[in-house]
């Protein structure tokens, strides 16, 4: 019998568990560890709450859980609880699926100041993850900034302009909810270093953005070169930007008081303000021939007294890991970081891609694994055994997947009317709810 260990239960953790068990059958346990009782990773706590069809994806995630051989392990923090020195001599293989929770930093004077926030921060919070339910956006200002020209800048921006009959029927926290129905911003600008033919943006999103109740989008027509440099665009990326050009064609929906405005060639210099965040100083840039941002040195300044940047993410780094600081991901060929040490997701290339780019990653690294760890007896590895001895001696409780059911059980009953769940914000609660 083989043993593995998959640390990270999001995507990432889910599909590798799954390839390895398709490749192995009964002749290895897999294990998916997580530092929460709850499964899923960004699916949960990332994933905007207003997209729940996209949610859907965990009931495959439970099916790899269900099948013989797969078990989830929760409550354990690999690098805290557990070393992965420790990891390697309980299991044949380790994979990372850790993602990429940390925000990036702006580098910019000011961004240290109260209402600064990273996506990550203000994403967790309306998603309910512990670490940022107590975040507390300022959100009494009427003008809100996005610094960010991707999917997530856009999930905050969004968010932040709708309406609570809009957001309701989600999983969006009530604590979440109740602030923003509360709050009076009226102005949200999305900053963009490049133009909008460089954005990162889906044209779903986009498009969404046409039909918000009480928002609208602003796009100046004259930030768009002429409609033939669209030709050259890969077809999504075109479809993108003639969603842009058409919001700038159109104008603002003058009945919807909420306005999302898209300042392109826009390069945040600072962010001050009286002891708080209160304005963003900004450069206008133009682009150089190779498509970057170059300052033109014309500033101006922006009106926001609540900054979410959100211009990417990191992996943490982790002792015996060798780390790739420029790219704040593991350093590693292929998802092979070391013998037997491996890693997949947001944790392998950075955080791109959708949840579906991490299932072809996920089946590599297995794929590797199979290639490199022949099915027979594991050298004496205990695997979850050794494990659950070695935590049982530092008073870790790990919890079991139908721990999470229990819990998900508790959240589906609490839920107020129409929304799938009311998500417990405390590990404390997690554990109560199963009797811990
Ligand atoms: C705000 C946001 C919105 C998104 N929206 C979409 C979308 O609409 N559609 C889409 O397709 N994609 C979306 N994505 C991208 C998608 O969520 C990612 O591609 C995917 O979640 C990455 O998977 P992962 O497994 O690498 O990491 P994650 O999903 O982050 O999973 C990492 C897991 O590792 C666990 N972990 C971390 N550290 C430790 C540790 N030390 N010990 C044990 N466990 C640990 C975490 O608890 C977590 O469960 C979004 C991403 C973000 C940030």
């Amino acid at each position: 019998m083989r043993h593995f260990a998959v640390v990270g239960s999001g995507p990432g953790g889910f599909y590798t568990a799954e390839a390895l068990n398709k490749a192995y059958g009964e002749a290895a346990r897999i294990d998916i560890i997580d530092r929460y009782p709850v499964p899923y990773g960004l699916v949960r706590f990332g994933v905007a709450p207003d997209h729940q069809s996209l949610k859907a994806v965990s009931k495959r995630y439970d099916t790899t859980a269900d099948t013989a051989g797969v078990d989830f392990i929760g409550n354990v923090t690999v690098g805290r609880d557990v070393s992965i020195a420790e990891l390697l001599d309980l299991y044949d293989a380790v994979v990372l699926a850790i993602g990429a929770p940390h925000d990036r930093k702006l580098g910019i004077a000011g961004e240290d100041l109260p209402g600064v926030v990273g996506s990550a921060a203000f994403v967790g919070w309306y998603n309910g993850h512990p670490e940022f339910a107590h975040l507390h956006p300022p959100l009494g200002g009427t003008h809100a900034a996005v610094i960010g020209n991707g999917n997530v800048a856009l999930d905050c921006a969004r968010i932040l302009s709708k309406t609570r009959g809009e957001l309701q029927g989600g999983d969006i926290v009530n604590h979440a909810l109740d602030a923003l129905e509360a709050s009076p911003v009226r102005t949200v600008t999305i900053l963009g270093r490049r133009g909008p033919l460089q954005i990162s943006m889906t044209p779903k999103e986009l498009g969404e953005l046409g039909h918000i109740e009480a928002a609208t989008p602003v796009v100046d027509p004259a930030d768009f070169p002429d409609a033939e440099a669209d030709e050259a665009l890969e077809p999504g990326q075109r479809k993108s930007v003639s969603l842009l050009r058409d919001y700038a064609a159109n104008g603002p929906d003058p009945s919807k008081p909420t306005l999302m405005v898209f300042d392109f060639y826009a390069k945040p210099l600072a962010i001050e303000g009286d002891g708080k965040a209160e304005r963003i100083i900004v450069e206008r840039t133009r682009l150089d021939e190779n498509d970057r941002a170059v300052g033109t040195g014309e500033t101006y300044e922006v009106p926001a007294s609540l900054v979410i940047s959100s211009i990417g993410y990191s992996t943490p780094p982790m002792e015996g890991v060798p780390y790739d600081e420029r790219g704040g991901r593991f350093l590693n060929e292929n998802g092979k970081i070391a013998d037997r040490l491996y890693c997949v997701g947001w944790a392998r290339r950075g955080p791109t891609g959708t949840i579906g780019t991490n299932r072809p990653d996920g089946y590599e690294v297995a794929a590797q694994i199979e290639a490199a760890i022949a099915a027979g007896s594991s050298d004496g590895r205990k695997g979850a055994e050794g494990l659950k001895t070695l935590l049982s001696t530092r008073d870790v409780m790990p919890t079991d997947y139908d721990d999470w059911r229990k819990i998900e059980q508790t959240e589906t009953a609490n839920a107020r009317p129409g929304s799938p769940r009311e998500k417990f914000v405390r590990v404390e609660d997690w554990l109560k709810a199963v009797g811990r």
